[in-house]
Formats: C-alpha cells, sequence, structure tokens
C-alpha cells in the first residue's frame, strides 16, 4: 500500500525570526502551516542581539511578553574607529537586547501553542514544484527521506542554505568581492560594563558590535573577511589578538571580558549581494530575500517586517483573491518600498567599514560635526510596524 502523503496550506523551510512569525500570522489566520527547522531548540546563532525598537510593538502582538522580560534598552551608539578615536551619539529610534536563543524559543512555543506542526531537527533537501502543489523532501536524521505537499512554499531558511547552492542562486557565485566571503564569530560575555550603549568598533576589515542583552550578560559579536582569518592562521585567538586589538577600545574590552561556555559560535561565506525573490517557485522572506549588513543593526527587524507584509499577500493568494504572479508582484513592490534604501546604504557603508584611513577619517569628521551621523542612521532604519 502507498503512503499517504501528508497535505497542508503552507509550508515554510527555516524557523527564524522570518519562519517563525511568518507561521504564527498565517496559522491564526486559520491556515494549516508546517515549518521545518535543521536545528533543535532551543540553539545558538550569530547575531550580534541589538533588535531596533521598530519590531517592539510586532514582537508583543505576536505574543512575546517583552515587557515583562526587563530586557536592557539600548539608546546610544559608541563608534570607534581603528586607530581608538571615538564618537558617541543618541541614537533616533534605539532599540533592547535579547539573546536569539531566548527570542527565537519564545516564538518558536507560540507557533507551537498555536498549532503549526514544526519538524525540528529536520533539513530540507528540496522542492518540487508540479501542477501547483509543492512537494518538500527533508531528511530528519533517519536514513530515508520523507515528503510532504503544500499548496504554497515559502523560503526563510536565512543568508545561506544547502537549498541556494542546490538552486545555484545567482550570489552563490557573485563576483562583488567587496560584498563578498564574511565570517563571523559570535561570544556572550561577562565583565562588561557598558548599559544602553551599542559599541560598533572598527578594525581592519571589519567590525565588532558589544551590546547587553538578558540577564546582565553581553553579546560580543564581530564581521570580517575569509582572509584575514586565513592570514592570521585560521586561529581565531591570533586574529583577536593581531588585528582586532590594533583598536585600543575594542583591545580592552576583550580584555575585560571572560566568555561564557557554548562559545564562540561562528559561521562563514557570508554574502550582502542581491538576491531574487522567488527561486524554483519558491517565495523568499527575511535574509534568504537579502540580507542587510550587520553594522546597520537591523536585519531582524527586516526579517520580522517582512513577515509582516507578506502574511497580507499570502491570506489573499491561498483564498483565491490573488494569483501567485501578482503575490509576487505585490510583495516585491511592497519589499522594495520599505527596504530598497536601507539595503543599498547598508551596501555602501559596508564598503568603507575596515578600510582603516576612511574609517578614521570618518569617525574623526562624526566627532568634530555630530549632526552628520543623523542622516546615516535615519537612511538605514525604519518605522515601528
Ligand atoms: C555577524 C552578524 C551580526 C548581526 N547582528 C545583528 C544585530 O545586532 N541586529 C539585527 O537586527 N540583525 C543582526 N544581524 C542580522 C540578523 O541575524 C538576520 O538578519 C536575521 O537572523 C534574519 O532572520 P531570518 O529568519 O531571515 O534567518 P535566520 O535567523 O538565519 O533563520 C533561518 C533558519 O533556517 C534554518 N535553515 C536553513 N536551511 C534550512 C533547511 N534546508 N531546512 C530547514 N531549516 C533550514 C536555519 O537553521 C535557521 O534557523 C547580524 C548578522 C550577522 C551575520
Amino acid at each position: 500500500m502507498q503512503k499517504q502523503v501528508q497535505q497542508y496550506d503552507v509550508v515554510i523551510i527555516g524557523g527564524g525570526l522570518a519562519g517563525l512569525s511568518l507561521a504564527i500570522q498565517l496559522v491564526r489566520k486559520g491556515f494549516r502551516v508546517i515549518l521545518f527547522e535543521k536545528e533543535v531548540y532551543p540553539f545558538h546563532k550569530v547575531c550580534g542581539e541589538y533588535v531596533s525598537k521598530e519590531a517592539w510593538p510586532f514582537l508583543e502582538a505576536l505574543g512575546v511578553p517583552l515587557s515583562e522580560m526587563r530586557l536592557p534598552i539600548i539608546d546610544s551608539l559608541l563608534l570607534t574607529a581603528p586607530n581608538g578615536t571615538a564618537f558617541k551619539t543618541k541614537l533616533l529610534l534605539g532599540g533592547f537586547g535579547i539573546s536569539r536563543y531566548t527570542l527565537d524559543y519564545e516564538l518558536y512555543k507560540i507557533a507551537k501553542r498555536e498549532g503549526v506542526v514544526i519538524k525540528e531537527g529536520s533539513k530540507v533537501e528540496d522542492v518540487v514544484l508540479d501542477n501547483n502543489q509543492y512537494h518538500v523532501h527533508y531528511s530528519d536524521g533517519s536514513s530515508t527521506r520523507s515528503e510532504i505537499e503544500a499548496r504554497l512554499c515559502l523560503g526563510a531558511y536565512g543568508k545561506r542554505s544547502n537549498l541556494d547552492v542546490k538552486w545555484k542562486r545567482s550570489f552563490i557565485n557573485s563576483k562583488e568581492r567587496r560584498l563578498n566571503n564574511y565570517i563571523a564569530v559570535k561570544y556572550h560575555v561577562a565583565g562588561i560594563k557598558q548599559p544602553s550603549i551599542i559599541g560598533l568598533h572598527n578594525f581592519e576589515n571589519g567590525y565588532c558590535g558589544v551590546s547587553e542583552i538578558e540577564n546582565g550578560k553581553y553579546c560580543l559579536c564581530y564581521l570580517t573577511t575569509a582572509a584575514m582569518l586565513k592570514k592570521a592562521g585560521g586561529q581565531i585567538r591570533e586574529l583577536e589578538q593581531n588585528v582586532l586589538s590594533k583598536n585600543p577600545v575594542l583591545a580592552s574590552v576583550l580584555k575585560q571580558s571572560t566568555h561564557e561556555n557554548d562559545f564562540p559560535v561562528t559561521i562563514a561565506q557570508i554574502s550582502f549581494s542581491r538576491k531574487t525573490w522567488v527561486e524554483n517557485g519558491v517565495l523568499m522572506l527575511g535574509d534568504a530575500a537579502g540580507m542587510i549588513t550587520p553594522l546597520c543593526g537591523n536585519g531582524m527587524s527586516m526579517a520580522l517586517h517582512s513577515s509582516k507584509m507578506l502574511a497580507l499577500f499570502v491570506e489573499q493568494y491561498l483564498k483565491g483573491v490573488i494569483g501567485f504572479d501578482q503575490l509576487v508582484s505585490l510583495y516585491k513592490e511592497q519589499w522594495l518600498k520599505a527596504f530598497g534604501g536601507r539595503m543599498q546604504m547598508g551596501r555602501g557603508l559596508q564598503r568603507f567599514f575596515g578600510k582603516p584611513i576612511l574609517s578614521n577619517f570618518f569617525v574623526g569628521l562624526f566627532r568634530l560635526f555630530p549632526l552628520l551621523a543623523r542622516p546615516v542612521i535615519r537612511k538605514t532604519h525604519g518605522q515601528p510596524f
């Protein structure tokens, strides 16, 4: 007898902020939703863990009890150049600190409670679109591959995944050297005291963010090129001692901090190149649709925001009000309107950050003329949603 394949309205690939928040919204609209996440919750993820306040009302509406969690509120930016020149300014909207371990887990618990079918520890290996039906093939650690079927498939699988490689997405082979092949390292640390401030410390070909998260801990997370790590013999400690520590402010932060167990967590092959919205019939959101450079401190709120705009159009599509082409064009139009300018600004900033002479010059300039920093901050951020 043939095994019956399970049927859903929507399948979401990836259970980070974009995927989980979309799943919650769609299940609340009455759809049958299944979400695949290759890891098992709760888990750590490389991220600076500074969330722009833009996302506060949306996260609360989803059911994350932010107001009760006594999270650190961050209202100032401390920017330092590779030579240690420092510039401090108030942030326009500001943000708050929360680890991805906690935030993603909170959303996971809400999604599960509200009826999303969550397949954790399950990696999607391929998606085949046949006769308006998506066949999703996944593996869960056992030797056999399984399949489910859905009317719509959404890709929320983050910056780079096995599916990007399988489908040969254009950014995988992009030659834009300044926007590709970055690595990132994250620690949770104790020993630092800089409440209400996000530190953004530049060093040769990279930058390091430092800000408070829950329970008095700090997140220390840096991004640099794969070439810099190679130059340090592939050794993170060498890199920190010989490159990051050339910035005297960062050297003192690194010296004061003691790492928690389970850290560092690292990732490689990060790309900020442009991405397509649809691939292989799968509609993308969050980092899978385009990743803003981390120095903007805005990727998480954009991932959440993209899920909010998409939920509305997906509902119309599943109810037969609009077709697939219209779904794509409406979403793309809104996405570009909300994020196009910020992405462009982020790419521009990424090009000059990490070049010691330029970063020393600009931080010195901001020190002399603080108001010059305002438009840069404004252009990389949005409004509460
Ligand atoms: C170094 C660094 C620092 C950053 N700092 C900040 C910051 O301070 N503030 C900020 O707002 N943003 C920051 N960001 C950006 C932020 O982390 C991302 O924009 C955000 O995580 C995007 O969420 P997402 O849901 O799109 O992707 P993710 O959170 O990456 O979720 C994708 C999920 O998909 C899963 N997955 C992948 N492939 C598959 C598959 N085939 N099958 C099943 N599951 C799969 C992954 O395991 C993952 O859990 C930073 C990014 C980097 C790299």
